[in-house]
């Protein structure tokens, strides 16, 4: 370890090798501690937790020293994010910078040294697929025809295949019909297998000794490998950036969904030739069976999914947790056996007749995935893990639904969604991921009071080395945090139109340039609607954040004026930076506590008080604090960035737990007078 750690040295000190390829390097002891904790982990196959603050250069901090394991021992380390910012920024920015810097270690080496992007197949143009769409556009009046044209003759020059490497805009409906599909790949038996730009990236990550994700595809894979497949190649060690997000990311993976259309969509694959092997098998007796088949199984569903949707139409919120089971599972036993034998039959008949073949392992393929669908609808129907699995129902109001008068039982039963997650993900990690491999987690909120007990516990980590790096940031000086006095609590009915004045207040003094965040979309909207024709007046333009825009976009059209107001809920409380004076005053409007309504938050909660727990402050608290120390976040990005951080929020004055989410955000100066805003901002 000392040998490495004497390199490191050589690398990051003050005129030392990294000095030599970036002209305005400042040495930080943060990201040499950080890179050591890193090293170490790595050397002695510990799980780490680093908590990086924001300015630490924390990519760089675990990029450089991960590189060079995987070099020297011939190791492969996946580094997963939860932006493509980041993404990006590393596969620009940093992993190209490593490069360089272990070339003036050891050039002959570096020279093998691999980096790579990994993403989903449906990223990725399928040449067949959109070849046959090419050629039923001559047959047929496509509006698309031109723009398919157009790519099949910009195919050639293409090296990546992916959507980005397309030189002009793909209409996102052409490209969901040209996309990688893992159910329509003909695999080996397609006539573009050697030149597939899927085979290829595939290919190419076998190569890389470091392969960047994101979460999601990561814990697919991980899902994945459960059952015996996987997207990446093997590997040695993770590194979880952004890693307050592992959490989420791993409860959506693990949420078994099942809907109307789910099980149509699972039966289409057929009866609608959606597959290779279902266009090649001639079987019209088969498939007059499953049309009657998939009747009967909707039709029972709808029995069971019809009232439950007629009665949440009429209750005030759209999902319920569910305490007991919604029907017999059993009952449906028999209908998804006949599915399954039915296609089992065609399997072991193809087998005899023809050996192995592409049809033989697509419907192999198929018959896995009824078993899935059969456990998921078994699962949710029978409700018989309570304590382990949240479980509930969504009613979602299609665009097209007939007036509730007149619909039908089917029209009601297609708005029912069912889900039912993993309410404790804890174990599902320390058995997939931590008892498998090293894994190091990083990001700017790890802790609650430096304590990293709450992350470790809901992930999982029993043996870690932890570390947190303060910022470099000087936040006495750079930043002010204000928290007014006299405001209503957040319940008050007077709470809104308080915000609405107080945000107008806050505008008026930093003209601009700031964002207000909120919680809940409702009330952004109402804010902003009240707030509208005032900012018109002042010439102030505010930007409302709509889930369906790109934020990108919206972050764009902020930074490209110094009179913008950001209206932001959800994303925008993280991953988002806005360097420089194009946002000088963050406002939180409340503190970010889990919605107690969600049926998640719900199950999680009861869980804990079951165990004796207090969920206020093992769940509620330190959830809120890691979200809001995120929030908080987003005003200072350099040493130069100076601004003003405003709570809207009394409870962090009136309730006890105040102090001990103000003793967990950085030490910038405490405020409660509105004079300092305006103070602050007259300089
Ligand atoms: S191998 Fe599969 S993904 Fe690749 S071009 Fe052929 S069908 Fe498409």
């Amino acid at each position: 370890m000392a040998r490495y750690s004497k390199t490191l040295h050589r690398i990051f000190k003050r005129d030392g090798i990294l000095s030599r390829h970036l002209p305005h390097y400042q040495p930080r002891r943060a990201q040499f501690d950080m890179a050591n904790t890193v090293l170490d982990c790595l050397l002695h196959d510990t799980h780490g937790l680093i908590e990086a603050g924001t300015g630490t250069g924390k990519s760089f901090g675990y990029a450089l020293p991960a590189a060079w394991w995987a070099l020297k021992r011939e190791k492969r380390v996946i580094i997963s994010t939860n932006t493509i910012t980041l993404q990006q920024q590393l596969l620009e920015k940093e992993l190209p910078m490593v490069k360089k810097v272990l070339a003036t270690l050891d050039r002959e080496l570096t020279d093998d040294f691999r980096f790579e992007l990994a993403k989903g197949r449906g990223n990725y143009i399928c040449k067949r697929r959109l070849q046959e769409t090419l050629q039923a556009s001559l047959s047929a009046e496509m509006t698309d025809g031109p723009v398919l044209r157009k790519l099949a003759d910009a195919l050639p020059g293409l090296t990546k295949g992916d959507r980005d490497d397309v030189p002009f805009p793909l209409p996102s409906s052409l490209f969901a019909v040209i996309q990688g599909d893992g159910e329509d790949c003909m695999g080996k038996n397609s006539p573009f297998f050697k030149e597939c730009f899927i085979q290829n990236a595939r290919k190419k990550l076998q190569d890389a000794q470091v392969i960047v994700v994101n979460h999601a595809l990561f814990f697919t894979d991980l899902l994945l490998r459960r059952q015996g497949a996987s997207i990446l190649p093997n590997y040695d060690a993770v590194i979880m950036d952004e890693a307050h997000r592992v959490e989420d990311q791993v409860t959506n993976q693990f949420t078994y969904h099942i809907s109307l259309e789910e099980i149509n969509q699972l039966f289409y694959r057929f009866l609608r030739r959606r597959t290779p092997w279902a266009r090649e098998l001639d079987a019209p007796e088969l498939h007059q069976q499953m049309e009657a088949l998939r009747a009967r199984i909707i039709v029972r569903l709808t029995e069971i999914f019809a009232p439950l949707a007629r009665a949440l139409a009429e209750r005030p919120q759209n999902e319920y947790l569910l305490k007991r089971r919604i029907s017999d599972p059993d009952e449906l036993k028999p209908l998804f056996k006949e599915w399954k034998h039915a296609f089992i039959d065609k399997r072991k008949e193809l087998e005899l007749a023809e050996g192995e073949s592409e049809a033989i392992i697509g419907l192999r393929r198929y018959i896995t995935q009824i078993e899935q669908m059969e456990q998921m609808v078994w699962h949710i129907l029978a409700n018989a893990f309570p304590t382990e699995w949240a479980t509930w129902v969504s009613y979602e109001e299609p665009k097209d639904a007939p007036d509730l008068l007149v619909r039908d039982d089917f029209a009601w039963a297609v708005t029912l969604h069912l889900y039912s997650a993993p309410i404790d993900v804890s174990g599902i990690l320390r058995q997939e991921l931590f008892n498998e491999k090293t894994v190091i987690m990083t990001s700017a909120t790890l802790t609650t009071q430096g304590d990293f007990s709450f992350v470790a516990n809901r992930m999982g980590i029993d043996d870690y080395k932890s570390m947190e790096t303060p910022s470099p940031f000087n936040y006495e000086k750079q930043a002010m945090l204000l928290v007014p006095e006299n405001v209503p609590a957040p319940t008050d009915a007077e709470f809104e139109p308080f915000l609405a004045a107080a945000m107008k207040e806050i505008v008026s003094a930093t003209r601009g340039r700031t964002f207000l965040l909120f919680t809940s979309y409702s009330q952004m909207n109402r804010v902003y609607e009240g707030m509208k024709p005032w900012l018109a007046k002042y010439n102030l333009t505010g930007i409302l954040h709509r889930p369906e825009l790109s934020r990108d976009a919206m972050l764009a059209q902020f930074r490209s004026g110094k009179n913008h107001v950001l209206f932001g809920c959800e994303s925008f409380w993280e991953g988002v930076d806005v360097p420089g004076d194009d946002l000088v005053c963050v406002v939180i409007a409340k503190l970010p506590f889990p919605v107690p309504s969600d049926p998640l938050t719900q199950a999680r909660t009861k869980r804990l008080e079951t165990m004796n727990k207090n969920s206020f402050h093992e769940y509620m608290l330190p959830f809120s604090i890691l979200r809001l120390k995120q929030g908080f976040g987003r005003l200072i990005r350099t040493r130069r960035d100076k601004g003003m951080v405003i709570i809207l929020d009394t409870r962090l004055l009136t309730k006890p737990y105040g102090a001990r989410v103000l003793d967990s955000l950085p030490p910038a100066k405490l405020t409660r007078s509105m004079d300092d805003l305006h103070a602050f901002f007259a300089r």
